[in-house]
């Protein structure tokens, strides 16, 4: 297990922190290491792999399309997007999409549409387009999308930054309000902030900024990267509150698993600001990814696998709510999206983590005090009760007293 880590760690940037576990193989809701060891996968590789590892019917569909035609660029039509956008628009009720590959390509997708639908739409004078963003959020990594985070590391050392972002409390539709002015273009929001800490806003706040953006011409932009695709018991998570968006970011599940997939889609009248030349990526929509991506979609769908997340949302959130321990200090989420809160003065999130490897669960922490769990969405209930019966082992080695690092909880 060390050489894997040690040639890692030999010629890898240091930019992640990887529990010590070497995978090798994944089936459904298991992984493998390299030792033969099993893991139950209540992380999803950060809610991408919602079909689980290798699902039959995703690879059968990406080795078909691979073997008959993977990557042209868009500088052709092929066989495989039109179906693929088609079907996208038809399941999430906007009428365009842009496909791309990561999310954080998806947002910068909207991040142009919205300040270009200013200039040329609204009426705003140009250069002078403004977003607002909510604090706490977290969208990417690329400059201009570190540049509106609030998260000090994340920009640290990576300035200077696109100026025309404001930031205004998530959660709060008067702070929204308040910060609109003639300049501004839109407001990006995730429904549910998932790095952030799975952060839930209240009740209604989602209709109400829906109402705020429409009454001031500002577009509501929905980053449902980690959210969308049935993750929260809704095919998306604006729909918990019936908001249409103006504009949509979807990746992660979109490539079922097995390939970088997103797309930003819209209303007419936003994208139709693109022109030939605007806009683009090399892989964006290509054969392979759009077989995939139609894939999936139809395998939500068909799997039902939105009411499958709410059904079992609720049961996992209602077994950990049940665990009584007093390093717990909330327990928050929407179907299976959920966040275990732990007062780092009693165990840090990362040790639990540490512990939930040893148990043979996999998660990571976000942010220092937060524990994710979010499996795939075709985790059976046995399966989830064996995780739950695997977190409430692990509260059992917590001391409820102090906090202890990893090495000296006991075994
Ligand atoms: N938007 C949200 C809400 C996310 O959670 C993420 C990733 O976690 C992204 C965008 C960026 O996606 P990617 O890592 O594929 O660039």
């Amino acid at each position: 297990m060390n050489a894997w880590i040690e040639a890692e760690n030999r010629h890898s940037a240091s930019n992640y922190k990887p529990l010590p576990v070497v995978l090798t193989r994944g089936q459904g809701v298991w992984l493998w290491d390299v030792d033969g060891k099993r893991y139950l996968d209540m992380m999803s590789a950060y809610s991408a792999v919602s079909f689980g590892h290798g699902h039959p019917v995703l690879v059968e569909a990406m080795v078909a399309q691979a073997r008959q035609l993977a990557v042209t660029s868009r500088a052709f039509h092929t066989d495989r997007l039109g179906p693929f956008l088609q079907l996208l628009c038809e399941m999430t009720g906007l009428p365009k999409a842009l496909p791309m590959n990561t999310g954080a390509e998806g947002v910068e997708t909207a991040l142009k549409a919205a300040r270009k639908w200013g200039h040329k739409v609204k009426g705003i004078a140009d250069g002078q387009a403004e977003i607002i963003v909510c604090n706490g959020n977290f969208a990417g990594r690329t400059t201009t999308i570190v540049g509106f985070s609030s998260e000090p590391q994340y920009r640290d050392g990576f300035g200077p930054f696109a100026p025309g972002f404001v930031s205004v409390p998530f959660g709060d539709a008067a702070a929204l309000e308040a910060a609109i002015t003639p300049r501004t273009a839109a407001f990006l929001v995730e429904p549910i902030q998932g790095e952030g800490g799975i952060i839930v806003p209240p009740a209604g706040y989602l209709a109400a900024c829906r109402e705020i953006c429409t009454r001031h011409n500002v577009l509501l932009i929905c980053d449902e990267v980690q959210t969308g695709l049935a993750r929260t018991g809704r095919l998306l998570a604006c729909q918990h509150e019936n908001v249409k968006p103006d504009g949509l970011i979807l990746g992660k599940a979109l490539g079922g698993g097995l390939l970088p997939v997103s797309a930003f889609l819209a209303r007419e009248d936003v994208m139709a600001v693109f022109r030939p030349g605007d806009h683009g990526s090399t892989f964006g929509g290509n054969p392979l990814a759009s077989a995939v991506g139609t894939a999936a979609l139809q395998l939500l769908k068909q799997d039902n696998l939105a009411e499958r997340a709410d059904k079992l949302g609720a049961r996992l959130l209602e077994g950990l709510r049940a665990i009584r321990h007093p390093a717990i200090r909330g327990v928050r989420g929407k179907g299976l999206l959920i966040g275990l809160d732990l007062d780092p003065a009693q165990v840090s999130a990362r040790t639990f983590c540490e512990r939930l490897l040893q148990h043979g669960v996999l998660s990571k922490e976000t942010h220092e005090t937060v524990v994710r769990f979010a499996p795939p969405l075709v985790i059976t209930e046995q399966e989830l009760d064996a995780g739950l019966d695997v977190i409430r082992a692990v509260f059992d080695t917590v001391p409820a007293d102090r906090r202890m690092p990893a090495e000296s909880l006991p075994a």
